[in-house]
């Protein structure tokens, strides 16, 4: 069947108020409701129409019978895909789970901020990652990405550094378009925090290193979690590479046990309170009582494999400090 393809938006406006026609998304087809006793008021139950309802509805039972009564009039725009996993009306629910893009913005020289729409009944744990499935032909290609947003909110964010004729990284940062559906995998990993009034903690990364490490420190200072001192050392090229400064430096006011240490590699102008060169020289003068810390290291191969070298050096037992490598 050669279907139209519609974006979430054009669905949004079928919502049985705007239109005579009253639409929802359903597995990655588009289903005309227009004749249901069921959505007549633009809603079922609590599932407005106009929307995508999968998994909003993914507990309902008989849904898939009940939606092969209706006329399909299109397919949702990135549903392609989805497509193998679900084939039109009598779709048998055995899903890679995926998510939908909502908003990206480039918020540095070579990285981007992606929002997608949190499943319903999806939870994480700060720190944690995804694997995002990216289909091209026939290959699928999987890479892991941290979650940087909070673990309460109705959004899933990530900061994704384009890398020049990096498969997966150009489809997320250039070609991806508003409401496409990327397959996912996970959450993975796990970043244990316990709170502890005697402990420092020391937050460690480079560029967007910071994913998890945001995720962690909005985690923490939302419960205004009680640790002797946390340590943020953020590590960047420049000034313009930075990201997230200003909730940094918010989160100085807000909680007040958190100092944020910035240090640049590559900048000429620093002012009395910013560090030049490494993160190394940072936490090797900022660690007093290595026995009361705990580590978070987060980033490329080489930094994240000097820091625990180090770390092990300055007498840190190994099994305080944890690591997320992306490779
Ligand atoms: C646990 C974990 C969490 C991660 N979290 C994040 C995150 O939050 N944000 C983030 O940006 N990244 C993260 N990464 C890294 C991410 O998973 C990818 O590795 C990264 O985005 C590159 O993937 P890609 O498909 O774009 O590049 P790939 O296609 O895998 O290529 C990798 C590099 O090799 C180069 N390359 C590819 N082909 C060739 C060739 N033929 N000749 C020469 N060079 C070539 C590319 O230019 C690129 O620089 C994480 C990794 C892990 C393991």
């Amino acid at each position: 069947m050669n279907l139209p393809t519609y974006s979430l938006q054009e669905l949004s406006r079928r919502n049985g108020q705007t239109m005579a026609e009253i639409w929802v998304g359903y597995k990655g087809m588009i289903y005309d409701v227009t004749s249901s006793e069921l959505f007549k008021d633009g809603k079922h139950y609590f599932h407005d129409t106009g929307k995508d309802l999968t998994f909003e509805m993914k507990d309902a039972p008989h849904l898939d019978d009940v939606m092969a009564k209706f006329p399909i009039v299109g397919k949702l725009a990135g549903s392609e895909q989805i497509e193998n996993h679900f084939s039109n009306a009598n779709i048998h629910v055995e899903t890679t789970p995926f998510i939908r893009l909502l908003e990206r913005n480039k918020i540095s020289a070579d990285t981007y901020h992606l929002t997608f729409q949190k499943p319903v009944g999806f939870h994480f744990s700060a720190g944690q990652y995804l694997k995002f499935h990216v289909s091209i032909g026939n290959v699928e290609h999987k890479r892991s990405y941290s979650i940087c947003s909070a673990t309460n909110q109705s959004t899933i964010e990530f900061v994704v550094q384009l890398k020049n004729g990096g498969i997966v990284s150009e489809q997320l940062c250039l070609y991806a378009q508003i409401g496409d559906v990327i397959p996912i995998s996970g959450p993975f990993g796990n970043f244990p925090i316990v709170e502890s009034a005697q402990k420092e903690l020391f937050f460690i990364c480079t560029d967007v290193g910071i994913g998890p490490i945001r995720s962690m420190l909005l985690e923490i200072s939302e419960k205004q979690m009680n640790f002797s001192k946390v340590h943020l050392i953020y590590g960047n090229r420049t000034k313009g590479d930075v990201l997230f400064e200003n909730e940094w430096v918010k989160m100085q006011r807000t909680y007040p046990t958190f100092t944020y240490h910035s240090v640049f590699s590559r900048e000429n102008f620093l002012l009395p309170f910013e560090n030049a060169g490494y993160v190394h020289e940072v936490y090797t003068r900022l660690i007093n009582d290595p026995k009361n810390c705990e580590f978070f290291v987060v980033g490329w191969d080489r930094m994240v494999h000097e820091t625990k070298q180090n770390l092990l050096n300055l007498g840190v037992d190994k099994d305080t400090i944890f690591v997320q490598l992306y490779i």
